[in-house]
């Protein structure tokens, strides 16, 4: 039901953007107006530690609020980002906010990391790179305090530009979580080859594992895999109580999902965690 709901809101969300851009050009056009209007919003999602029961770090997840109160799904617009040349701004923004809201979580005593989610275009830019090292030339502890979330298929979209960019990034501190792992069909090659320190287990083998001994056995060694590899792994999609129980007794080291809570408005996380 809840994939019914979500399907529907993706619909709504086309429809939307069809009123408001019948083509590409006009959407990124719209984007850069967002940008320069300041239209979104981060916000974060808890990642929970399984053995302690406690937020750990969160996600940061960026919002495009609409002024009749929807918002335009990520997953639409990120896409045409990445496709019209503006991902690079967008993922320069987010970092930027991510460290001013930073600043005031330490503070109100948030000690995790936040996971930026990067793309092929960061990952090929010496520009994002500069600014990285610029931000980090300020605050050296940066690197303990943002971990950068790359989908396989953007580490291979461009697999030279990614070892360059993660190996300069590594040498700096900072960490690297494979996002949506298991879905590409590089997953194996991409652990050996990358500076890789974590894996995120993607919702889809996580949703009915506990009916489908294949989805089971999949996350099973996945698990297994990394801890072999000295990897930590965040279960994503953890919907239920079940879920929790089973993958904290498989020993998965973080878990995410709405059964905590749903990605939030950074002052909800502050009142919901750290007061
Ligand atoms: P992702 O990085 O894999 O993020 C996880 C997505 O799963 C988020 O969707 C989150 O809201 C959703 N989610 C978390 N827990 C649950 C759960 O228990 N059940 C279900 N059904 N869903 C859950 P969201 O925020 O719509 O983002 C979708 C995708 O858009 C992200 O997937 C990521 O690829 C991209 N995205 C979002 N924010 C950014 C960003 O700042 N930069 C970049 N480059 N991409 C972003
Ligand atoms: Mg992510
Ligand atoms: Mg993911
Ligand atoms: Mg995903």
């Amino acid at each position: 039901h809840e994939a019914k709901k979500t399907q529907q809101q993706i619909v709504i969300y086309f429809k939307d953007l069809s009123i408001r851009a019948d083509n590409l050009f006009d959407m990124s056009l719209l984007i850069k107006q967002a940008l320069k209007n300041e239209e979104f919003e981060l916000y974060l999602q808890p990642i929970f530690s399984s053995n302690l029961n406690e937020m750990h770090g969160a996600e940061a997840l960026i919002r495009w609020p609409q002024s009749d109160g929807s918002f335009i799904s990520p997953e639409v617009f990120i896409k045409t980002a990445e496709q019209m040349g503006l991902i690079l701004n967008i993922s320069k923004w987010v970092v930027l906010e991510t460290i001013n809201h930073l600043k005031s979580l330490k503070a109100l005593g948030f000690i995790g990391a936040i996971h930026v989610n990067l793309s092929t275009r960061d990952l090929e830019s010496q520009d994002f790179y500069e600014l990285i090292e610029q931000l980090i030339s300020v605050d050296p502890t940066l690197s303990d305090s943002i971990i950068f979330e790359i989908t396989e298929g953007a580490m291979m979209t461009n697999i030279e530009a990614a070892r360059t960019m993660m190996y300069k990034l590594n040498d700096r501190g900072f960490e690297f979580s494979v996002d949506d792992f298991g879905t590409g069909f590089s997953s194996l090659s991409l652990l050996r080859e990358l500076p890789i320190n974590q894996i995120k287990i993607d919702r889809s083998f996580i949703k009915d594992m506990l009916t489908q001994p294949a989805d089971y056995a999949i996350v099973e060694s996945t698990l297994f895999l990394a801890s072999r590899l000295n990897c930590k792994v965040v279960a994503e999609g953890i919907e239920n109580k079940a879920l929790r129980n089973t993958l904290t007794a498989m020993k998965c080291d973080y878990l995410q999902g709405y059964y905590y809570s749903k990605p939030i408005k950074i002052n909800d996380f502050i009142l919901k965690y750290l007061n």
